[in-house]
C-alpha cells in the first residue's frame, strides 16, 4: 500500500475526515455523511473507503490493496469508541452490527443494493436477543441480513428466499411479515441458510470480517455489472469515476412503536412548494418505506406521533438546506426516540419545481441570481412548453420511437394527409406514416401529432414537427404500417383508421388509447428566471420560422430576430404548388418567368407577413434551396397513372399532359437529391427564380420602409462552396434590389450573406467572406456533409454506432465538436480573417441543443437559430455558457 495515501475516511462523534466538498474520493453517500457529522447533525458513525480503491481493484485484477483490511480493522475500533465502547464487532454478547453500502460521486440505481445488520450469525444473535430483549426483532435481523447478503453478495435471486416467506405464511395461514413470531422467523433463519447451501455450495459465511470483506468486494464489483454500466450510458456518467463503500453502525428503526424510518423531501420536489415531503413508517428498517409492502404514512403525521423526534427532524433538514443551499432528498431512522440521519444529498425534480425552487431561493437570499439560472437544466424546459401527458394516468405504451418533438397529443389514427385535413374538421388527429415527404405537409398540419415508421432526429417529419411544436414520434421501426388495409400493428397489437392513440414525443411513447395531457402554463416563475438569463447572456438567440404564425410565437418565446425563413414551405401551399409546377415544366425562360409572376405577389406578402410580425428585427430569408423535384408528383405514381388513364381509354389530350409531366419528373430525377441540383445551383442555372424572390423580399420592405416600419432583411444564399457562385447570385440580388428601390423610391438597409453547410466553404471561408456580410452554419447539411453521412439514411446505423461506442452521440443531435466543429471555428476565424464585423450564426437543429449552443458561443458566433420551442431552452443555455465561463460551475445534479 503506498505509503501516506489515505484510502479510508472516517465519521462520527462530531467529526468527519472527510467533508461535503468530496464527492469525487468519497462518493455522494459518503461526502454527505461526512457533511452532515461535521455540522452536528445525529448520524451513525462509520467510515467510507474511497472510490480510488475501487479504482486500484480493478487495476489489480479484482483485489484490493495490501495492507486495506487491517486498516479497515483499525477504524472499525474507531466506530466502536465513537459508540462509546458500547459495542464491538464480533462480540457474542454486545455486537456492533453495520450497513455496508455503494456510494458513488452520482446516485447510481443499477449499482450493489445495501446490506443491512451485518455481523449478525449463530453466536451474535444471541447478543442482540438479549440486548435488545426483543426475540422477534432480532430474529428478523437475521432473517433480512440472510437475504440481503444472499442475494447482493452472494447473488442468489431473491426469489429463492421469498418463496421460503410465502410458504412458511401460507402454513400459518397469515398474510403479513409482522404476523410471523420470533419462532417463526427463527425457522426462516435455518431454511434460508440450507438454500444458501444448496444454491452456492458452501455455508453462509458465519466470520463477521469474512462478511464484511466479502460486500465489500461486492460494492467494488458491481461498479461494473452490466445495469450499473448502462445506467452510466444514458446518463453521461464517466465510467473511470468509482464507487465509494460505506461501512456504518446500524440503527434499528423496527424496535417496536416509538421506532420509525422514512425518506423525505425539504421542498415538494414535483411542485417546487416550500412545504415538508415525504414518507415513514414505524416498526420498520430501511427499504421497508419505498418496498410498497405496507403502505406509509405522510411525514406530517409524524408531528402527532412524535412531536420531540419531528420537530428535531424538521429543523435539522431545515439545516441542512441553508447549509447546502438546494432542496435536500433525506433519509432518516428513529431508534426508540432517538433520531439518526442515514443520507442527505440534492433533491432531484421536475422542471417545473426547478424553476419554482430557483426563483424562490432567490427570493429568500439563499442563492444569487446567476446561481439560480445555473440550477435549471436547459433541456429540461422542454417539459414547460409542451402537453405532457397526466402523471396520474394508466397508460399501455405499444411501442417506443425517437423522442423526435416533445409534448404529447392524442387522436384518431389517419394514414394520409387528405385524411388529416378531412378528418381534423371534425375530431383530432393523429398521422402515422411510413414516413413523411413534403407532399405531407397539409395533414401534418392539420394532425395533432405525427408519428412516423420510418427515419432520425433530423428526417422530414421530426424537423418539420419541431418546427410546427407539434409531437412527434419518429423512426419507430417496431410498428408495420400498412397503408392499404388503413392499419398498422406492432407486438400483436391492431390499430385500425379512427381507433384512438396518444403519442409522447418527449419520450417516444406510442400509447394506445386516449389519455389525459396536462397543458403547460408559462407561470411568472418561468418568465423570472428566463430574464436573469437574459441579464447575463451575450449570444444572441433567433428562431427559425417561416410563416408569421410561427415568428409569433418565437417572439412570445423570446426570439431576437429569425435566423432561417425557409421559402420552399411558402412554395408548398395549396395554392401556390400549381404555379410552382408551372414554372418547373416551362420550356422556355419567357414562361419560367410567367409563372413566377404568378408567385411574386404571394412571396411578397408573406415576406411583408414575417417583416411586421418581427417588428424591426433582423430576419434571415434564404433563397430556394431544395431540389425541384420535390415540388412534383412521385415518378412511381405517375407511371402508375399514366397506364390506369391508357387503359381506360382517357382523351389523349389529357394522356399526353400527364405523359410530359413524367417527361418532366424523369429528367429531374436524381441519384442522389441531397447532393443534387439544390441549393444556389438552382438559382444559378434558374437565375429568375432569384430574381422573382429578391424582388419580393425587396418589395416587401420597400412597402414598409414607406410606412415608416423599419425592417433588416437578410438575404441568405443556401450551399454556397465555390466563391464565385455566390458572386454569382449576389450579382443578381444587387441589380434587382437597386431596380426596386429606385423604382419605390426610398432605400432600405439589407444585408447578403451565405450558409456554410459544406466542408469546402469552410474551408476557404476568407475567401467566401469577402463576398459574404455575413454566415449561417447549416449544421444539417454541414455534419451530412462532412460524415459523408445522408440524414434520411443515417437512421439505419446511427443507433448500432452509439450503442456499440464508435460514435458518443448522434451528431445530427448533439454537434459534433471535433469534426464539424472544427470546420465551424475555422469558419469563423477564417472568415473574420478577411471581414472583422463578420456576423456569425448557426440555423441547423443543432441551435437549440444545450451543449451545442455552448460550443457555439465559444467558438464566437453571434447568435444561434432554432425552432420557436427551443428558443427558451438556447436562452438559458447561452446564459449558463457565459456563467461558466466566468468560472462558476453547474450545479445542475445529474
Ligand atoms: P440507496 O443508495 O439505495 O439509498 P442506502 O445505502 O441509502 O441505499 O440504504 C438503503 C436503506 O437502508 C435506506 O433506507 C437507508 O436509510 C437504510 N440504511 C442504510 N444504512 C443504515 C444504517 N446504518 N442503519 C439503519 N438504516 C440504514
Ligand atoms: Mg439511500
Ligand atoms: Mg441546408
Amino acid at each position: 500500500m503506498a505509503i501516506g495515501k489515505k484510502y479510508i475516511y472516517f465519521f462520527g462523534s462530531g467529526k468527519a475526515d472527510g467533508n461535503g466538498a468530496m464527492k469525487d474520493l468519497l462518493g455522494g453517500k459518503g461526502a454527505g455523511l461526512a457533511e452532515m457529522t461535521n455540522a452536528g447533525v445525529p448520524v451513525p458513525p462509520g467510515f467510507t473507503i474511497t472510490t480510488e480503491v475501487c479504482n486500484l481493484f480493478y487495476d489489480l485484477g479484482k483485489r484490493v490493496p495490501d495492507g486495506l483490511d487491517g486498516e479497515m480493522r483499525g477504524y472499525m475500533t474507531k466506530v466502536e469508541e465513537a459508540l462509546g465502547g458500547k459495542y464491538t464487532f464480533g462480540d457474542v454478547s454486545r455486537p456492533l452490527l453495520v450497513s455496508v453500502r455503494s456510494g458513488s460521486k452520482f446516485s447510481m440505481p443499477g449499482m450493489m443494493d445495501t446490506v443491512l445488520n451485518l455481523g449478525l450469525n449463530d453466536q451474535t444473535i444471541n447478543g442482540l436477543i438479549r440486548m435488545s430483549g426483543n426475540e422477534r426483532f432480532a430474529w428478523d435481523a437475521y432473517r433480512r441480513f440472510i437475504q440481503m447478503f444472499g442475494n447482493v453478495v452472494m447473488g442468489i435471486e431473491k426469489d429463492q428466499f421469498e418463496h421460503i416467506i410465502h410458504e412458511a405464511k401460507k402454513k400459518k395461514k397469515v398474510h403479513l411479515d409482522l404476523e410471523l413470531t420470533a419462532e417463526d422467523l427463527k425457522v426462516l433463519v435455518a431454511k434460508f441458510k440450507v438454500k444458501v447451501k444448496q444454491i452456492a455450495k458452501r455455508d453462509f459465511p458465519q466470520d463477521h470480517w469474512e462478511q464484511l470483506l466479502m460486500a465489500r468486494d461486492a460494492v467494488f464489483g458491481s461498479w461494473n455489472n452490466p445495469r450499473a454500466i448502462t445506467y452510466r450510458k444514458l446518463n453521461d456518467i464517466p465510467g473511470n469515476l468509482g464507487t465509494a463503500v460505506n461501512v456504518q453502525s446500524m440503527v434499528f428503526g423496527n424496535m417496536g412503536e416509538t421506532s420509525a424510518t422514512g425518506v423525505g423531501f425539504t421542498r415538494n420536489p414535483s411542485t417546487g412548494t416550500k412545504e415538508f415531503y415525504g414518507e415513514y413508517l414505524t416498526n420498520a428498517q430501511g427499504e421497508d418505506v419505498v418496498a410498497g409492502i405496507r403502505t406509509p404514512r405522510p411525514i406530517v403525521n409524524l408531528e402527532k406521533e412524535m412531536p420531540a423526534v419531528y420537530k428535531q427532524l424538521r429543523e435539522t433538514t431545515t439545516m441542512l438546506e441553508k447549509h447546502y443551499r438546494d432542496v435536500q432528498d433525506f433519509e432518516f431512522t428513529v431508534q426508540e426516540g432517538t433520531l439518526f440521519m442515514l443520507q442527505t444529498r440534492t433533491g432531484k425534480r421536475t422542471a417545473h419545481a426547478a424553476v419554482k425552487i430557483a426563483v424562490d431561493m432567490v427570493g429568500e437570499g439563499l442563492i444569487t441570481k446567476d446561481e439560480a439560472v445555473l440550477r435549471v437544466e436547459p433541456a429540461s424546459l422542454d417539459q414547460l412548453l409542451h402537453p405532457i401527458i397526466d402523471p396520474k394516468a394508466k397508460i399501455q405504451v405499444i411501442a417506443k420511437g425517437l423522442p423526435a418533438s416533445p409534448g404529447a397529443a392524442s387522436g384518431k389514427v389517419v394514414f394520409t394527409a387528405d385524411e388529416a385535413v378531412k378528418q381534423a374538421k371534425k375530431d383530432k388527429v393523429i398521422l402515422v406514416r411510413p414516413e413523411t415527404t413534403p407532399d405531407d405537409i397539409h395533414g401534418m398540419d392539420a394532425a395533432k401529432g405525427i408519428l412516423t415508421a420510418r427515419g432520425g432526429m433530423t428526417s422530414h417529419a421530426a424537423v418539420v414537427a419541431r418546427g410546427m411544436g407539434k409531437p412527434c414520434v419518429a423512426g419507430c421501426e417496431s410498428i408495420k404500417v400498412d397503408l392499404k388495409a388503413e392499419r398498422f400493428s406492432v407486438n400483436g397489437v391492431t390499430v385500425k383508421l379512427n381507433d384512438w392513440i396518444t403519442i409522447d414525443g418527449g419520450t417516444g411513447r406510442v400509447i394506445l388509447g386516449k389519455v389525459p395531457t396536462v397543458e403547460p402554463t408559462v407561470s411568472g416563475d418561468f418568465g423570472t428566471l428566463m430574464k436573469w438569463a437574459d441579464e447575463v447572456r451575450t449570444l444572441g438567440v433567433r428562431a427559425n420560422a417561416d410563416i408569421p404564425r410561427d415568428a409569433k410565437m418565437a417572439m412570445q418565446f423570446g426570439a431576437e430576430g429569425i435566423g432561417l425563413c425557409r421559402t420552399e414551405h411558402m412554395f408548398f401551399a395549396a395554392d401556390r404548388l400549381p404555379h410552382v409546377q408551372q414554372m418547373i415544366l416551362a420550356d422556355t425562360t419567357e414562361d419560367r418567368e410567367k409563372a413566377l409572376a404568378k408567385l411574386l405577389p404571394m412571396q411578397r406578402s408573406d415576406f411583408k407577413g414575417l417583416f411586421e410580425t418581427m417588428g424591426g428585427l433582423p430576419v434571415t430569408i434564404r433563397l430556394l434551396d431544395p431540389p425541384l423535384h420535390e415540388f412534383l408528383p412521385k415518378r412511381e405514381d405517375l407511371m402508375v397513372e399514366v397506364a390506369v388513364m391508357q387503359a381506360k381509354k382517357a382523351p389523349k389530350a389529357s394522356i399526353t399532359k400527364k405523359e410530359k409531366l413524367l417527361r418532366r419528373v424523369e429528367d429531374l430525377h436524381e441519384l442522389n437529391p441531397m447532393l443534387g441540383h439544390r441549393g444556389c445551383r438552382l438559382g444559378i442555372v434558374y437565375p429568375e427564380i432569384t430574381r422573382m424572390q429578391t424582388r419580393a423580399i425587396i418589395e416587401a420592405a420597400c412597402d414598409l420602409a414607406k410606412k415608416g416600419k423599419k425592417v433588416i432583411p437578410e438575404i441568405m444564399v443556401p450551399l454556397v462552396g465555390i466563391k464565385k457562385e455566390l458572386q454569382n447570385q449576389k450579382e443578381i440580388i444587387k441589380s434587382v434590389a437597386e431596380e426596386v428601390m429606385k423604382k419605390k423610391g426610398v432605400r432600405i438597409d439589407y444585408l447578403i450573406g451565405t450558409m456554410i453547410e459544406l466542408p469546402r466553404a469552410a474551408v476557404i471561408a476568407d475567401e467566401i467572406a469577402k463576398e459574404a456580410e455575413f454566415f449561417s452554419f447549416g449544421t444539417n447539411d454541414l455534419t451530412q456533409t462532412t460524415f459523408g453521412f445522408s440524414r434520411d439514411d443515417a437512421g439505419k446505423f446511427i443507433g448500432y454506432y452509439t450503442e456499440n461506442n464508435i460514435l458518443e452521440k448522434d451528431p445530427f443531435q448533439t454537434l459534433d465538436q471535433e469534426g464539424v466543429g472544427q470546420l465551424i471555428k475555422m469558419g469563423v476565424t477564417k472568415g473574420r480573417s478577411t471581414r472583422q464585423n463578420l456576423k456569425v450564426g448557426i440555423c441547423g437543429e443543432h441551435g437549440g441543443d444545450p451543449a451545442s449552443v455552448e460550443f457555439c458561443f465559444k467558438a464566437g458566433l453571434n447568435y444561434v437559430s432554432c425552432s420557436p420551442f427551443r428558443v427558451p431552452i438556447a436562452r438559458l443555455a447561452a446564459a449558463q455558457a457565459k456563467l461558466k465561463e466566468k468560472g462558476m460551475g453547474g450545479s445542475v445534479s445529474k
